[in-house]
């Protein structure tokens, strides 16, 4: 048996961890030209593409333009990726990720998606692009559309039934 030359490189635990981590990892691998601004990093050439897939495959693939951090929750990281004309926001993290692999030859970031926590309103699995809201109590996340609405009828949360207002900016805050 011959040797299989290694293509992919697990990069799941530094995309959970954060951007530091992951340029790291992938400039290690692959070389990676960047510019480091505060905790963002800007990819100087536009060559590592970013592919989401679920187990059906690819539904969204993209360039990278920079690497940064998830300045809304403790960790993770967050890909701004080129796609068309559009730029996106991508944060895979431990609820909506099953996997993260570099293609070092193609110089794809792989990310296997995968819905791991249920929108405490609909009861459906809270996806990679689907936007979330918790509540600031209890932190049980759902859909943020689906928990704006449902505060805004109940002014409770659908999981401790703690009273909850929504303020003029539409944060969801204990009242
Ligand atoms: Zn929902
Ligand atoms: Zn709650």
């Amino acid at each position: 048996m011959s040797p299989k030359q290694v293509t992919s490189l697990d990069l799941t635990n530094e995309v959970f961890k954060g951007p530091t981590e992951v340029v790291n990892k992938i400039a290690e691998s692959i070389g990676l030209k960047h510019t480091k601004v505060i905790e963002t990093f800007v990819l100087e050439e536009r060559d590592l593409k970013i592919a989401l897939q679920k187990q059906s495959g690819v539904f969204f693939r993209g360039t990278i333009t920079w690497i940064g951090d998830n300045k809304t929750s403790s960790q993770g990281t967050i890909f701004c990726v080129e796609s068309g004309s559009e730029l996106k926001l991508i944060n895979p993290n431990e609820e909506n990720t099953k996997q993260v692999l570099l293609d070092m030859k193609r110089r794809i970031v792989n990310v296997l998606t995968e819905g791991k926590v249920n929108c405490n309103v609909c009861g459906k699995n809270i996806e990679i692009f689907d936007e979330t809201a918790s509540c600031p109590i209890c932190n049980t996340k759902a859909h943020k559309d689906h928990l704006l609405e449902w505060v805004k009828m109940k002014h409770v949360c659908p999981s401790c039934e703690q009273p909850l207002k929504i303020t003029d900016s539409g944060e969801i805050i204990s009242g």
